[in-house]
């Protein structure tokens, strides 16, 4: 067996890492699997500070000024790739590598396939060597095949409270209040709503149901093809607002509407 030169730094065999992002998805999951490690990688993102502010006191590992990803984010705050570079750094943490995605979530780079390939290369990687004993990694996301809106309705039902579901933040914007019109705050007044947590007008700067992309995407999500499952769960919460009117009249000129197409 090959002598490790590191031992010290070998007592991450084992465990288990939750990328933590203080959004709504790392809280639930953090609440729910109870990972050995949460890990918070600063991206100098515009959001990162005011996600900070709203995480729990609790055990947090901070990555700060390993990775400057900030400088490839794109007008509409999508970091291309980001996940690729966040679980690499994680596999310093732990072997079981969580990420907080849900179905609904789009990018490649949070899906089954890119886990699988992460989990290939890291494994790769970390074959037995001159310099390492080998290393076996699991990489994926617990909860892929279930909607946000099933996520928050596991972790209230397992007593978690509105309240920490409240104080997350996950808006793009970055400011003090949750912008209400950017994806992240759409969706998770989508769950929210759905759940019975009524944010009201306060909460957001402009009413979520307002956005206006939804113009664009309501007859994707009308017919299943704009988030897949999550598109029923938009309109559900979209039929409580006015928001209704738009849906009836996609219901009155659509030959298949969601209503027929729901178990497709
Ligand atoms: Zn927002």
């Amino acid at each position: 067996m090959v002598e490790m030169i590191t031992k010290g730094k070998e007592q991450v065999r084992g465990k288990s890492v939750l990328l933590y992002s203080g959004g709504m998805d790392s809280l639930m999951i953090d609440y729910l699997l109870k990972p050995d490690v949460l890990l918070n990688i600063s991206m100098n993102s515009v959001y990162d500070k005011r996600e900070r502010e709203s995480f729990p006191d609790k055990e947090i590992v901070y990555l700060d000024n390993v990775i400057d990803l900030g400088r490839y984010e794109r007008d509409d705050a999508i970091i291309p790739n980001r996940n690729a570079h966040l679980v690499l750094l994680a596999s310093h943490y732990g072997e079981t590598i969580w990420l907080g995605s849900v179905s609904g979530d789009r990018s490649f780079d949070k899906d089954q396939e890119f886990y699988m390939h992460m989990e290939i290369l890291l494994n790769h990687m970390w074959q037995s060597q001159h310099w390492t004993e080998e290393r076996r990694f699991e990489i994926y996301s617990p909860f892929k095949d279930r909607t946000k809106t099933d996520l928050v309705e596991e972790y209230l039902i397992k007593g978690g409270t509105e309240e920490s579901l409240l104080k997350s933040y996950s808006c793009y914007k970055g400011e003090e209040k949750h912008c209400g019109h950017c994806k992240a705050c759409f969706r998770k007044w989508v769950s929210l709503e759905n759940n019975g947590i009524i944010t009201g007008v306060e909460y957001w700067q402009k009413v979520p149901w307002e956005a206006p992309w939804l113009e664009e995407v309501m007859y994707q999500i009308y017919n299943g093809g704009y988030r897949g499952d999550e598109d029923t769960d938009i309109i559900d919460a979209l039929e409580k607002t006015p928001r209704y009117v738009d849906l009836d009249r996609m219901e009155a000129s659509s030959p298949i509407g969601w209503r027929s197409n729901e178990n497709g």
